[in-house]
């Protein structure tokens, strides 16, 4: 049977296509306007408050999530984000004025800043907190005044799957499109010119984004991961101490980017923080997580069976059960570790906390710079001495005195790494920034 042209499937959009059809969007202009802005923000705001339990349904099949995770580390925690920026957009974009040089004085010039959005730019998704790290930075993309190619993980296929379905009904596709796919996607879109890519994921597929994106001179953000430190100092409450870093550390069955992912303490401490530990984890979820409704699973068997050979690094104090068919990992924290035991040589990003014993604040302090810079530190200590040295003489993304993983949570601060954490920054006005580009204005009247 012949088949008239008009019968013919329509060829499916190529990478190019795509980010053409955005380009022709962008070059409307109608994304700058402020009013439409914040429409898109409200846009993606009703998403994620009509459809949260859609995309708690899919971070659960991915995940294991719970709903009441969910909600407040994805869902609860986008919605901030845009509320934060709709809350402040409009000043962030007023134009900054510059002071003018006194030999440019006579003219009568003035001269100020102005942020201008990028054009269309590419956001790629990791699998860990899938809703949370695409939306995120499409927030900023977005209040910039930007096109966007949205990319999520392949790895939590009914996360991008809901994501794919659901953003084409709530923003225009012609200003935001959803691709979805693995490596031969994604390196099909890095073929392609964009204003600015912002990547989230591993180091060695951030070097491949950033090889693609020298291509085209295109800036790049890097949102990378690491090994966490995390410092404790002898003169802290260990109950409370061991009750945040269990929170933290095992939050998404430690899959997540800022975990604390290994404990530095002194000899004289250890013991006790590894007994507050335990005492900790059996709080948190009882004497079997596996049943508690609250504690996540390995992503897939890769990322289990590359867990499960680290389990016998060091001395099992609490945890250590682990089961392939349900990807389930015991919250499991060892001690005695060696400085170069298997778990300690490449980022954990798994249930399993090591603590290592070292020569007091210096022994930790050397311990930290002999390795690559981390996406964040950790200390718990009641001297302001040990603060101010920790901060003084060590390098890393962020901080958290007192309790890990919060500092993302502030809209306000800057989110990024440093050195091999990564490159770039975002959140709030850092998004802003992030996606625009900041140009200079010098204005001198035509007449003195
Ligand atoms: P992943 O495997 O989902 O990969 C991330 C993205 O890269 C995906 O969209 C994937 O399709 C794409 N990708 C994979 N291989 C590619 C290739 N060869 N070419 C082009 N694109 C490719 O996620 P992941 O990398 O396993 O994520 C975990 C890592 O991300 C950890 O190191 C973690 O610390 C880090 N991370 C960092 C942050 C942060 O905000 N800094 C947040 C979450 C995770």
């Amino acid at each position: 049977m012949q088949t008239s042209p008009t019968d013919r499937p329509a060829a499916p959009e190529t990478p190019a296509d795509i980010v053409a059809r955005l380009r022709a969007t962008f070059r409307t202009g109608r994304t700058r306007d402020l009013h439409r802005r914040t429409d898109r923000l409200l846009r993606l705001r009703s998403l994620l408050t009509e459809h949260g339990d859609d995309l708690a349904d899919a971070l659960r099949a991915d995940l294991g999530k719970s709903r009441k995770e969910a909600y407040r580390t994805e869902i609860d925690f986008t919605v901030r984000e845009i509320d934060h920026t709709l809350e402040h957009l409009a000043g962030w974009l007023r134009p900054e004025p510059a002071l003018v040089p006194a030999h440019l004085a006579p003219t009568g010039a003035t001269a100020h800043t102005v942020l201008d959005p990028l054009g269309v730019v590419l956001v790629i998704a990791p699998w860990n907190y899938p809703v949370q790290l695409l939306l995120a930075p499409v927030v900023g993309a977005l209040a910039a005044g930007n096109c966007v190619v949205a990319k999520p993980s392949e790895l939590a296929p009914a996360t991008s799957a809901a994501v794919a379905r659901l953003l084409p009904r709530f923003l225009d596709p012609d200003e935001v499109a959803v691709v979805e796919g693995a490596v031969p996607e994604t390196t099909a879109l890095l073929e392609q010119r964009f204003d600015h890519i912002f990547y989230t994921g591993n180091g060695t597929v951030g070097r491949i984004v950033m090889a693609a994106a020298a291509r085209h001179l295109t800036p790049v953000t890097l949102e990378l991961g690491g090994k966490s430190p995390v410092y404790v100092d002898g003169d802290t409450d260990l109950g409370t101490v061991a009750a945040r870093l269990a929170a933290g550390k095992f939050l998404n069955a430690g899959q997540t980017c800022v975990a604390p992912d290994y404990v530095l303490t002194g000899p004289e401490t250890a013991p006790a923080l590894t007994d507050a530990l335990a005492a900790a984890v059996e709080e948190l979820y009882g004497p079997d997580a596996s049943a508690h409704p609250e504690y996540g699973r390995i992503v897939n068997e890769r990322h289990f069976d590359r867990l499960a050979a680290l389990l016998g690094s060091g001395r099992t104090v609490t945890g250590g059960a682990h089961d392939r068919d349900t990807k389930y990992i015991a919250p499991t924290v060892l001690a005695d570790v060696a400085p170069d035991a298997p778990v300690m040589r490449e980022e954990i990003f798994g249930p399993i906390l090591p603590i290592v014993t070292v020569d007091g604040l210096d022994g930790a302090i050397a311990f930290i710079n002999d390795r690559d810079k981390p996406l964040a530190l950790y200390a718990f200590t009641g001297s302001p001495a040990v603060r101010d040295r920790l901060l003084a003489e060590t390098s890393s993304g962020g901080v958290g005195l007192g309790l890990p993983l919060a500092h993302l949570t502030v809209s306000d601060l800057p989110f990024g790494g440093v050195g091999e954490s990564g490159m770039g920054r975002y959140h709030g006005r850092y998004s802003l920034e992030t996606f625009s580009h900041r140009k200079a204005v010098l204005d001198t009247p035509l007449s003195a």
